[in-house]
């Protein structure tokens, strides 16, 4: 069996960032990547709001990022293998790591395998994303400048977008199936007082529609069970995020929704175990702030790492 100094789980922003910083420490890391190399941004279009790669010219998109993070913590030593992780041994050291196609040993840990968001799970949901459909105010609300725009949810994550939203959008309406939102008291008041957000209650959605991009959303009124479709450029989705915690489950101490719980120094409850990225942070979920996670998970390893030999 391969034994590693460390390994990666992951290979979201977190992940390569962790990957460069434990490349250029010389410490050979191994990446397994997951099926998603570049993680999130791998599915996003334009990114506006990561500092130093844009230009009047030319916005990066997501894929064209990873490209780079990706080389640049391949020239540093980082080596990756395409295989997802099924089951991990934290309980002693070297520490057990099962993919579907090999086990590892690993001195050393770090899993930044993010979140992702609570789907729909209706139909043209999957078809439209990133042609109208986004699970992201903050980072794709710049493109809908002066069109209208749909919120689903009720929780302040949609609340929070959904005014968020209303400095480029014309209209926000914010579609919850119940008839009062879970959002804390001062969002609701800001919401409320908006004079772009209306709200459509007891609504559940049923299908995106569109022709090559969103045109509207047809809907459920859960109480009279009335079907309807509301005509909108964009469908913004916040009914939560499910951490990627399967195989953490019993290994890693969680917090009540299943994110990994760390320490200000990206240590998780298991001592050369270490989390960065949105595995362990439900907050800010960026790509600068999973990049910073991550650089700080490596750090914080390699001292770690230095003091057990
Ligand atoms: C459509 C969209 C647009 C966005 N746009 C922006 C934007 O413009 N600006 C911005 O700052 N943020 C944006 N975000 C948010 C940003 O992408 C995330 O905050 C960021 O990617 C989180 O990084 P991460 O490394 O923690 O995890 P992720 O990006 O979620 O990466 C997780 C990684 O873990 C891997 N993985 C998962 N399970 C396993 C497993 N069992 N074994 C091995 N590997 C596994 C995956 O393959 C992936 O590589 C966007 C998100 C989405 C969905």
């Amino acid at each position: 069996m391969q034994q590693e100094r460390v390994i990666i789980i992951g290979s979201g922003p977190a992940g390569l960032t962790a990957a460069l910083y434990t490349g250029r420490a010389m410490l050979n890391p191994l990446v397994i990547a997951g099926m998603q190399l570049g993680g999130q941004i791998s599915l996003t279009g334009e990114v506006e709001n990561y500092p130093g790669f844009w230009s009047p010219d030319h916005t990066p998109t997501g894929p064209e990022l990873v490209d780079v993070m990706h080389k640049q913590a391949e020239h540093f030593g980082a080596r990756f293998v395409y295989d997802e992780v099924v089951e991990v041994d934290f309980g002693v050291r070297p520490f057990r790591i099962k993919t579907y196609s090999a086990e590892y040993l690993a001195d050393s840990v770090i899993v930044t395998v993010g979140a992702s968001p609570t789907k729909l799970g209706v139909p043209g949901e999957a078809e439209y994303v990133g042609r109208g459909v986004s699970y992201c105010g903050t980072c794709d609300g710049f493109f809908f400048r002066n069109k209208d725009v749909v919120v689903v949810g009720g929780g302040d994550s949609a609340l929070e977008e959904g005014i968020f939203l209303t400095k480029f959008a014309n209209k926000v309406k914010v579609i919850h199936r119940r008839d009062q939102l879970r959002a804390g008291a001062i969002l609701q008041k800001r919401a409320f007082a908006n004079e772009k957000i209306s709200f459509i209650w007891d609504t559940v959605v049923e299908e995106i529609v569109g022709n090559g991009v969103v045109q509207g959303v047809r809907v459920k009124n859960v109480k009279t069970n009335e079907i309807r479709q509301v005509e909108t450029d964009g469908v913004f989705i916040f009914i939560g995020h499910d951490p990627n915690n399967h195989f953490l489950v019993g290994q890693l101490a969680m917090d009540e929704e299943g994110y990994v719980i760390t320490d200000e120094h990206y240590r998780t409850s298991v001592p050369g175990v270490y989390a960065a990225g949105e595995i362990q942070d439900p907050h800010f979920r960026q790509i600068s702030t999973s990049v910073g996670q991550g650089a700080g998970a490596a750090i914080e390893l390699e001292k770690w790492l230095a003091g057990q030999e």
